[in-house]
């Protein structure tokens, strides 16, 4: 084990769960009473599940009624997609895994080789086709960071009759998220990635939405999600989304981290690239190649440094596969396999960016060595 402190620079996975959460949540474990019980018991816990309802909402300045909770951002996903039947899909090509994999047939919207979302592309296939549609793009990619024009493929849509989902997972938090101004008819949110806990996530769609429920059997979530809520996690979630809402300043620090750590690894390295780095990204975010090492390697050797990243997209059996994010944005299949996610949070110090660039530096230096 290393002796000294491991940098967690993994946060696109995951965030650390609030410690406010954890207080919380732990006292709301502690409490009995079922939110749809109609006694004293039932009533707080419902009381309880309201609250963390309008402390979602308020972070993306949604309706406390557009509030669907769900089990994550990848139940949302799916709820969203395949909760409005009839309607042909249009998704990006950069979407995450659980949009894809919820719309297998969907036409697929182009990005450009900075990876943005090709509006013209947009408007060509909803012009081609008078079914009427529903459009998935997130708000931000979870791999390069890239920010997308959502407010303008909703004008776009809905200039055509269509409807649009954002998948906002990991915009949340690291930027202001605004409902309403994006214009947006769906959006996804997972707590985990704002530093809630793990499985717990929420659709935002208007009540007059012909949503239908994906499970059935219950009247929760105005019949739109059929189960007892997950009681702590959802308080656990509010808190987060709270302490979110106020804390868009930390990023500003974080954007300086990151973009600091940029100059220097490419200083270090002139052959790496950055992808994504001239559009438009979230402050925390640094997708990166070292050419001619594949990404298993450079993730296990800064593990074994006490750094933690991740290979593009590894998928939840830890193996990695090629990224479609990088293969969308025209990057060659070499240089892809060669990239890694570096994500910082609000609490990544400048002795963890240190640690990274150190690491990366020796590894970049010694593989260059041996090519030599
Ligand atoms: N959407 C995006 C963009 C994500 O990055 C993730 C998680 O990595 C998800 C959806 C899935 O969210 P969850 O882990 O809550 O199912």
């Amino acid at each position: 084990m290393p002796s000294f402190n491991p940098a967690y620079l993994d946060w696109n996975a995951t965030a650390p769960l609030r410690p406010e959460a954890a207080a919380t949540m732990t006292e709301a474990l502690a409490r009995t009473g079922n939110p749809s019980s109609v006694h004293r018991q039932g009533r707080e816990a419902k009381r309880a599940l309201e609250q963390a309802r309008r402390q979602v909402a308020a972070l993306v300045n949604a309706a406390p009624a557009e509030i669907i909770f769900t089990s994550g951002g990848t139940e949302a996903n799916h709820l969203a997609l395949r909760g409005l039947a009839g309607r042909r899909l249009i998704i990006s090509a950069i979407e995450h895994d659980s949009v894809r994999a919820a719309a297998p047939d969907a036409a697929i919207l182009p990005v450009t080789p900075d990876g943005i979302a090709d509006l013209g592309a947009l408007e060509q296939m909803l012009a081609a086709d008078a079914r009427t549609a529903l459009v998935s793009l997130m708000l931000a990619n979870n791999e390069t960071g890239v920010i997308q024009p959502v407010g303008e493929a909703v004008r776009l849509a809905h200039r055509h009759g269509a409807l649009l989902h954002c998948d906002a997972v990991q915009a949340a938090g690291k930027i202001p998220v605004d409902r309403r101004a994006l214009g947006a008819d769906l959006l996804t949110l997972s707590a985990h990635k704002i530093g809630g806990p793990m499985g717990v996530g929420a659709l935002v769609a208007s009540p007059d939405l012909p949503l239908q429920a994906l499970q059935t059997g219950g009247g929760q979530e105005r019949g739109r999600r059929a189960g007892t809520e997950n009681l702590p996690g959802t308080i656990g979630f509010g808190i987060a989304a709270e302490i979110a809402a106020r804390s868009f300043d930390d990023y500003a620090r974080v954007a300086a981290l990151r973009d600091a750590a940029e100059r220097r690894l490419l200083t270090m390295a002139p052959d790496a690239h950055i992808f994504g780095i001239t559009a438009p990204r979230l402050p925390n975010t640094i997708c990166i190649s070292m050419p001619n090492v594949a990404a298993s390697t450079q993730v296990m050797s800064l593990d074994l440094a006490g750094v933690m990243v991740s290979a593009g997209a590894a998928c939840s059996s830890g193996k990695v596969k090629r990224s479609h994010v990088l293969e969308a944005m025209g990057v060659a299949p070499a240089e892809a396999d060669c990239a890694i996610r570096i994500s910082l949070g609000w609490s990544t110090s400048e002795a963890e960016i240190d640690h990274l660039v150190e690491a990366w530096g020796v590894l970049y230096a010694r593989t260059r060595a041996s090519a030599a």
